[in-house]
């Protein structure tokens, strides 16, 4: 009988192997009365030395295995056993009620776990989680019940349990485990974080996978997606084997090329850089090896709030990001910033916008920025404090007129201005550049060059106004097309016209991460690429591997291709013989 679950991908990964099913012997606890409540006592803090003596040997184990501050987690648990008030409440419990040792621990857990349980916070509540593992530990200590020992497996085990605590974790035999998965449990449990440590696939929460599998029956897990297939066909095992190929290949070749610089065959170094959200993903940023941001949007961080968020909130959040984008040798990598970019897909819940017949040509990001000059000053006043924290450059997005950029230059002087004379310290010199998303300005370029220190490629909205195909109009995806000549002719307008004008030009739009149009990017003399981490690693491979004058001469040859079958044609035949 063939099952597919889903769950929450904690840990990614993908495994096919043989369920190892984790069941503990069921504890019995007996609810009569005892009149020898000191032999309870006995046998309350008896549990608790035993618990403790195998809370340090787990300790030791983990330091070796994942290093100090892993195993400071049990410092933690140990703390929480030798917690005086817990010991003393479920001692008078025992007393006054002549209760067992393991009736009254239960019941003093349970009074402490619901609080943790009812927190707002996330974290504390995942604490509640650790303190039922020490729990369960102390109770079937006190009951003499073996806890089942997970540090020696059978080969390739998918271990399947209920919930996995941090110490089922750390215990966890590393050699013959392949991935995890649980009933319950979120993406910040302690169990999660130790399995991306250990960097084995996990998926959690997918509610009752205990109930539905036998031990050492036939299991996928994809940990990138959450997928879980239980008997899998042939077919589906030799599918999720290759997939598991390359998501090991990418990881392997990540690894190789985090800390390299993209620098081509001929010596041209290249940026790789990434797009973020949110000073969240700057983690990501790093780990995949990113040497700048491409584009922060910031509209998000408007669109999270309940009103437009203040000088002061947007100015930590610039800091932030601003700050931690920096090499080893405390060198900023630079952060470009894009001013809000609202309307279009996206509204914000606390400002009217008009309904519009066709809001992606409407009053939208630089246009409403215009005409309600308030919301850019405050926001350029935040980047400006920002900037004398690390390395940022300015961008306005949606640009159709010098005017426009006039304009914004304008505001921007007036903010420098009134900091200066508050006397608050900003980058003299930061850049301020412009968005290349409209034909206006991508077949114009170098005109706009004279006027802003940078461009960036937005190719999602570029392709969309140059083919007149709405981005987000389903009935039209098959038109929706980056690699159309009408296309790939406006960014290479746009580039000639940034390098005549004698500014650098990058790539932001979801096009700078797809690795079959690197060459023919790179070839046209694209300054910088900027996407998703995720896509970093397989672009920089790509840029070390090319040689601009080879590259050139496939984009002489794209140019000339009428249609979009004929340029991808020419693409591939480059790629296969290159890349
Ligand atoms: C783009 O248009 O390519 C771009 C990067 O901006 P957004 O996707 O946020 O519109
Ligand atoms: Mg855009």
């Amino acid at each position: 009988m063939r099952k597919h679950i889903k769950g929450i991908d904690a840990s990614p990964g993908v495994a096919v192997g043989k369920v190892f099913l984790y069941k503990e012997e069921e504890l019995f606890i007996d609810r009569g009365e005892f009149e020898n409540t000191e032999i309870q006592k006995e046998r309350l803090i008896e549990g608790r030395e035993k618990t403790k003596q195998q809370l340090l040997k787990i300790r030791e184990k983990t330091a070796l295995k994942l290093g100090e501050d892993k195993a400071a987690i049990f410092d933690g648990h140990i703390t929480l056993l030798e917690d005086e008030d817990l010991f003393e409440e479920v001692e008078e419990l025992i007393e006054e009620e002549k209760i067992s040792a393991e009736n009254a621990l239960e019941q003093g857990i349970r009074g402490y776990c619901d609080m943790l349980s009812n927190l707002e916070d996330e974290y504390l509540r995942e604490r509640a989680a650790d303190l039922k593992d020490i729990a369960k530990r102390w109770l079937y200590n006190i009951a003499g019940i073996d806890i089942v020992d997970l540090s020696s497996l059978p080969e390739n085990s998918i271990v399947v349990a209920r919930d996995l605590t941090p110490s089922d974790t750390a215990q966890l035999d590393l050699n013959n485990v392949i991935a995890f998965v649980t009933d319950i449990g979120g993406k910040t449990a302690h169990s999660s974080i130790m399995a991306r440590s250990l960097e084995i696939p996990a998926v959690v929460g997918t509610g009752n996978i205990t109930e539905l599998v036998k031990n050492r029956q036939e299991i996928i897990v994809d940990a990138l997606t959450g997928d879980i297939i239980i008997e899998p066909s042939g077919e589906e095992k030799t599918t999720y084997l290759e997939k598991r190929k390359a998501y090991l290949d990418e990881k392997e070749l990540l690894k190789q090329l985090k800390d390299k610089k993209a620098i081509s065959k001929d010596g041209k170094e290249i940026g790789v850089w990434a797009n973020i959200g949110s000073p969240n993903d700057i983690q990501g940023v790093l780990k995949n090896g990113a040497k700048g941001i491409g584009l922060y949007r910031t509209e998000f961080l408007f669109m999270a709030n309940d009103r437009f968020p203040s000088e002061e909130e947007q100015f930590e959040a610039y800091k932030v990001v601003a700050e931690s984008m920096k090499d080893e040798d405390g060198n900023y990598y630079p952060v470009t910033i894009r001013t809000m970019d609202i309307g279009g897909d996206k509204s914000l819940p606390y400002m009217e916008l008009p309904k519009e017949e066709n809001p992606f040509l409407g009053w939208r990001a630089l246009r409403i920025c215009l005409d309600r000059p308030e919301i850019l000053k405050t926001q350029f006043r935040a980047l400006l404090r920002a900037s004398a924290f690390g390395y940022i450059k300015i961008m306005l997005p949606m640009v159709i007129s010098v005017e426009e950029c006039r304009k914004a230059k304008a505001l921007l002087e007036e903010c420098k201005k009134e900091l200066r004379e508050e006397g608050v310290k900003f980058d003299e010199n930061i850049q301020l550049g412009i968005m290349i998303e409209t034909p206006a300005t991508a077949f114009r370029a170098k005109y706009f060059a004279k006027e802003v220190d940078f461009f960036s490629i937005g190719t999602n909205d570029l392709t969309q106004y140059t083919l007149a195909v709405d981005r987000g109009n389903e009935k039209i995806s098959n038109l929706y097309d980056t690699y159309n000549p009408g296309v790939l002719a406006a960014i290479k307008s746009a580039i000639d016209g940034a390098h005549e004008g004698g500014i650098t030009i990058s790539m932001c739009g979801e096009f700078a991460g797809e690795a079959r149009a690197t060459a023919v990017l790179f070839g046209m003399g694209l300054d910088a690429f900027s996407m998703s981490a995720i896509s970093v690693a397989k672009v920089k491979k790509n840029i070390l591997e090319l040689d601009s004058k080879i590259a050139q001469e496939l984009v002489a040859k794209v140019l000339e291709k009428s249609t979009t079958e004929e340029v991808l044609e020419e693409i591939d035949r480059f790629n296969q013989k290159y890349l």
